[in-house]
């Protein structure tokens, strides 16, 4: 498996209990599959916490962000965010995030939302670092929120990218980086964005599994499992690859090329 390329997946949620039992293994089938570097996602203070200490057992592998999740944004307390951070500082956290807005599940208030962001963005600014972005069902007070802050921020990626051609293109003109996940390989939800990879410009485009969610569903044999993992990223950059009509390799040499650059990661 020496030629397989050499992939980053720049969002995975390591911490997540489902891989309590087998994480090691986890992390051996992604590299074997040339998936030698991963930016765990922080999601919560605990999870930040936990991700940091999988950075320090080994820092050769893995980066990870620091941030709370819409889902969690009224754990954000003033207390909280003064912890969040000293997190942001620390050398294991690549970015700020993942933070944003999730009208979808609305699983916290909106104004709570759009707080716990704004007091993100301003920790991406005050460290330099730049942002991990969620957004799902609140693109218009996401890039307005996103564009009055954008000339301070060291860049971004707008993760899990699922919306259509306009989004993107908001996104492209606030100079972010696009993340795309194996929702591009679901045959109900993701045909749209077979059609709007092709107007990603390439070294906009970064890879993801988002693991343990987002399976692709596409996967021949089907796992026995519903979790995703990492040693899927290749079949996500595949069908990426078939979308545009590029070569797999040459995809995977920009996307890993520009994980490295926006983390400030050194190959
Ligand atoms: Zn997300």
């Amino acid at each position: 498996m020496s030629s397989a390329p050499f992939l980053v997946d720049i969002g995975l949620n390591l911490a997540h209990d489902s891989f309590d039992h087998d994480r090691d293994a986890v992390i051996a089938r992604a590299e074997q599959v040339g998936v030698k570097r991963m930016v765990i996602t922080g999601s919560s203070l605990v999870s930040t916490e936990i991700a940091i200490s999988f950075v320090r057992a080994s820092p050769q592998r893995f980066r990870c962000t620091a941030g709370v999740h819409p889902h969690h944004a009224t754990e954000l307390t003033f207390d909280a965010a003064s912890r969040l951070a000293a997190l942001t500082t620390a050398p294991e956290v690549v970015a700020v995030g993942e933070c944003g807005l999730d009208y979808f599940r609305d699983l916290s208030p909106r104004d709570a939302q759009r707080a716990a962001f704004e007091r993100q963005l301003q920790l991406g600014a005050d460290c330099g670092k730049p942002v991990f972005l969620h957004q799902r069902d609140a693109h218009e007070d996401f890039v307005a929120i996103l564009r009055s802050w954008r000339p301070r921020l060291a860049g971004g990626v707008a993760h899990c990218f699922t919306g259509s051609l306009e989004e993107a293109r908001a996104y492209l003109d606030l100079d972010l980086h696009i993340g795309i996940t194996g929702w591009i390989c679901d045959e109900r939800r993701g045909l749209h964005l077979r059609e709007v990879v092709k107007h990603i410009p390439a070294e906009r485009l970064l890879i993801e599994t988002d693991a343990p969610y987002l399976l692709p569903r596409n996967l021949q044999p089907r796992p026995a499992s519903r979790r995703n993992e990492p040693m899927y990223l290749p079949h996500v950059l595949g069908a990426i690859a078939q979308s545009r009509g590029d070569s797999a390799e040459q995809l995977a040499a920009i996307t890993t090329r520009n994980a490295l650059e926006l983390f400030r990661w050194p190959a």
